[in-house]
């Protein structure tokens, strides 16, 4: 049985879970976006003096235990290594979360007037609930490159003063006919367009001469004067339009936090407060944290690309092992973490659970054997050899853990990267923090769960 982390947790380790709390919703505040998380992690991984891969090539310095290392892929990944004592034949222990999160993209031609109101059309990324996004302030995060591929960084919405964004509902006077509509289609994907102006650009040209979309031509005003953005620009642009403010305590007694974007990075931000609390281990740690796993970890940047194993190749090489079969070796005798978030069990919508395999926030990391939907299809199905070790792990080091699935049988479903890991032949379960409407514009998290968590991640990478 799983017990309350809370109940036994002594003053100091409140303490502890405040202070390593706070720290998270400043990493939620500053990254919104996959490239702004990763900018985040890279600047704090530094000060603990992790060295950039290609620099370390281009010194032609060998690598050796106690070394760290980080890669970073099109400015949306990145990949760490402290490397340990042990030869990295003998595999590693992987930490991997994701840093993506649902939300909704700008479309290449975005802007648009109609009936004098600017709106910027958006296609959702990831699984939403699309009637959740209507009728709430957002904010714009993202890049604009342009032909000379300088970069124009976007963030608007998110300071006191900054205007924010937001979708029309229709009013509940005349929602007869929408009300009867189900879920899906209450709101629909084209409908997620964003309102982004009303005040046409005054000119002092005659009626006849004005220009046709002048609301349209006063945002394309505003956007050289303010960011020296034409509208082509979008075309090599992305902006993720996201719920605008910080991530707040929930609850009177504090315990929860309310954010943007739990899934996933409530599990990135443990993962790599862990390479840095644990030090050099003795076995190779790592820890990589992807992009694209809200739509199915494709693209360069997913865990399916080829990036994490070309850049294991390279660090195995930097340490004298450079043929195939060592990387082979390599992977095949690591462990992993599959640091994903799992269902929180919500007693209002008790019926899509089962209670006893459900995981209950408040009640530490999650070990969770398996995934998919409809008879484990897309899991991994961690060993049980494999989830034995993990409890000695965690037992050993006193962190609270449960175990969980997503839901009833056949309710639903969902999937991480633990299965592409998985096909090199290494050890991969999922092991995350359990969530509280997840994938909502805001989601829930508990602290206790958050803070057993990193302590969950230190514990493997000294001790698996
Ligand atoms: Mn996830
Ligand atoms: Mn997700």
């Amino acid at each position: 049985m799983s017990k309350n982390v809370w109940v036994e947790a002594k003053q100091k380790k409140v303490k502890a879970i405040d202070t390593f709390a706070k720290e998270y919703c400043d990493f939620l505040n500053n990254g919104k976006t996959e490239r702004e998380c990763t900018d985040f992690i890279v600047n704090a991984i530094e000060k603990e003096g992790y060295v950039e891969l290609e620099k370390l090539i281009k010194s032609g310095k060998s690598l050796k235990a106690g070394d760290k290392v980080y890669a970073v892929n099109m400015n949306k990944s990145v990949i760490m290594f402290n490397i340990g004592k042990e030869s990295l034949e003998n595999g590693m222990n992987i930490l991997g979360a994701h840093i993506d999160s649902p939300r909704l993209d700008l479309k290449s031609n975005p802007l648009y007037e109609d009936t004098e109101i600017a709106y910027l059309d958006t296609h959702y990324y990831g699984g939403v609930k699309k009637y959740q996004w209507v009728t709430l302030p957002l904010a714009l995060h993202g890049v604009v490159v342009k032909k000379d591929l300088s970069t124009v960084e976007i963030n608007i919405g998110e300071d006191e003063d900054d205007p924010v964004f937001f979708i029309s509902d229709l009013l509940i006077h005349l929602a007869s006919e929408q009300m009867d509509k189900k879920g899906a289609k209450v709101i629909e994907g084209d409908q997620l367009d964003v309102i982004v102006g009303s005040m046409p650009l005054s000119s002092n040209k005659d009626e006849k001469e004005k220009e046709k979309e002048a609301v349209k031509a006063n945002i394309l005003k505003i956007l050289k004067d303010n960011y020296d953005i034409e509208e082509d620009d979008f075309h090599s642009a992305e902006i993720e339009v996201v719920p605008a403010g910080r991530a707040r305590e929930a609850g009177f007694d504090r315990s929860m936090i309310l954010g943007y974007g739990h899934d996933d990075r409530v599990c990135a931000f443990p993962s790599f407060k862990a390479m840095i609390e644990a030090g050099t281990c003795e076995r190779t740690a790592c820890c990589i944290l992807v992009d694209k796993e809200e739509i199915g970890s494709v693209g360069a940047t997913g865990m399916r690309s080829q990036f994490f194993e070309n850049t294991v190749a390279e660090i195995m090489a930097l340490t004298g092992a450079s043929s195939d079969l060592s990387l082979r070796r390599c992977l095949a005798n690591s462990n992993m973490l599959s640091s994903d978030v799992s269902a929180a069990f919500d007693p209002t919508f008790a019926s899509s659970f089962d209670k006893k395999n459900s995981t209950k926030l408040g009640h530490g990391i999650v070990l969770e054997k398996y995934t998919g939907a409809r008879g484990k299809s897309g899991s991994n199905d961690a060993n049980a050899e494999y989830l034995a070790k993990l409890r000695a792990v965690f037992e050993k080091d006193s962190v609270t853990y449960q175990t969980g699935e997503l839901g009833k049988v056949d309710v639903g479903g969902g999937g991480t990267i633990a299965y592409i890991l998985a096909l090199y032949g290494m050890n991969v379960t999922d092991c995350g923090v359990p969530v509280l409407n997840m994938h909502a514009p805001w989601e829930c998290i508990s602290k206790a769960d958050l803070y057993e968590a990193k302590c969950g991640y230190v514990a493997f990478l000294k001790n698996a």
